[in-house]
């Protein structure tokens, strides 16, 4: 039985109970200086790279918060922190949410740290409030979401449910092979099938999140209903021409391999934006052959990145960049060869989740929109063994993965109050 809860009513309406807003950001501010750049502010952002000694002190601190609200944390194979709250019926599943609260290198104080500490705020608000809910509830914060592992990213969650790749638990950063980073942090990687979940290891997953992206600020709305993430196919394309003397050779005889490549850039800009929708594609990276001025480009190789919550629209748009792609060539005298190199799976978000997030947002007198997730998060994983929703709150100009990330504490508050709205929502269903 949960201490002070005894007695307590059962809402059975949705409430429009509020978290405490300036105890949320004195935590957020608290947390940043773990890993804050030596002799700065909270403005100079933060360096609290997973498993890294910083990550471990701001671990700590979390579950400082965490037994501070009476719940007693616990720390997968993985080393993920979990803190359960009993509810009525502690036979059901709980709903879990959270998100994380390591960063990238010279990081912002608020991508996983706001829906970490949201998360622990939530559930300090219903111990005040003496609400008590039928689900148990329990939060997560996840370890190494960023890609700071040797490049891999999502470390605790694809732990979780089974995603690790073959011989990861090897590859080496900062020096230390995974395993042992994993045991640095208190986790033990010869335990990590233990740790998998189950199917029906929670009811939902819930996590709230600063956008990213500019889409909320730009509309001034506050909450943005997460209809899912991405799918993302790589391509890698070989443009081959002929390298010649730029002196010497008249321009209608060249087979110039960058005017090709370029013309395929913007090919991937028209063909991305012909149709309505939120799908992007990027031409990010070229490597030019010979790469010198007095030389025509006899080979470039480029990639082409596509992303939509359709993995059928990328697919058809990638086809799409291959025609156009073929006639290039033809046109350029080169030869164009384009390979679909990787796909990665994105996740719906649960409908029936999605309604309660916009009837919470409405009940508090918040605008929300909906909106697909361009980056890869935790939620993705727990969308394979069960129903996920994200909620997200606007980032200042768009900017994140920087010390000028910025969410204002304002919309930092609404974001908290529609997590504990849903999560209310989702303990009584
Ligand atoms: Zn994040």
């Amino acid at each position: 039985m949960l201490a002070g809860t005894a007695g307590a009513a059962l809402w059975s309406q949705p409430p429009t109970l509020r978290i405490d807003r300036a105890r949320l950001r004195r935590d957020i501010e608290a947390l940043s200086v773990f890993g804050r750049p030596a002799g700065g502010a909270f403005a100079d952002g933060v360096s609290r790279i997973g498993y890294s000694d910083a990550d471990i002190a701001g671990r700590n601190f979390v579950m400082g918060l965490m037994r501070q609200a009476g719940l007693e944390p616990r720390m997968d194979a993985a080393g993920n922190l979990f803190a359960r709250r009993p509810g009525q019926d502690n036979a059901l599943p709980p709903i879990l949410f959270g998100s994380h609260i390591d960063t990238v290198r010279s990081g912002g104080n608020f991508d996983g740290v706001l829906g970490s500490l949201g998360a622990i705020e939530v559930v300090r608000t219903l111990g005040d409030a003496r609400v008590a809910t039928k689900r148990p509830l329990e939060i997560v914060i996840w370890s190494c979401e960023e890609s700071s592992f040797a490049g891999h990213s999502l470390n605790g969650s694809r732990a979780v449910v089974g995603a690790l790749e073959k011989g990861e638990l090897d590859l080496v950063s900062d020096g230390r092979p995974k395993h042992e980073a994993i045991r640095r942090i208190g986790g033990d990687a010869r335990g990590l099938e233990e740790a998998q979940f189950r199917p029906g290891r929670f009811h939902a997953y819930v996590e709230m999140h600063i956008e990213q992206g500019g889409k909320l600020e730009q509309q001034g709305i506050p909450v943005g209903v997460v209809q899912g993430i991405v799918s993302i196919d790589h391509y890698s394309a070989v443009v081959k021409g002929m390298s010649n003397h730029a002196g010497t050779t008249p321009m209608a005889d060249r087979k110039d391999a960058l005017l090709a490549a370029s013309e395929l850039a913007l090919a991937v800009r028209q063909i991305v934006t012909a149709e309505p929708g939120a799908q992007v594609g990027t031409v990010g990276h070229m490597e030019v052959w010979p790469n010198a001025s007095n030389v025509i480009p006899g080979e470039v190789r480029m990639t082409i990145e596509l992303r939509d919550l359709s993995a059928d629209k990328i697919q058809r748009l990638g086809a799409k960049i291959e025609e156009r792609a073929r006639a290039i060539a033809a046109e350029s005298k080169t030869e164009i060869v384009l390979q679909h190199e990787q796909h990665l799976d994105g996740a719906a978000a649960s409908p029936r989740i999605q309604k309660m997030i916009e009837a919470t947002a409405n009940t508090l007198g918040l605008a929300s929109i909906h909106l697909p997730s361009g980056a890869g998060h935790d939620a993705q994983m727990m969308a394979r063994i069960g129903e996920m929703a994200m909620i997200f709150v606007p980032s200042v100009r768009g900017i994140s993965h920087s010390p000028k990330e910025y969410t204002r504490w304002e919309d930092c508050g609404n974001g908290a109050d529609v997590l504990l709205g849903t999560v209310l929502r989702l303990a009584a269903a």
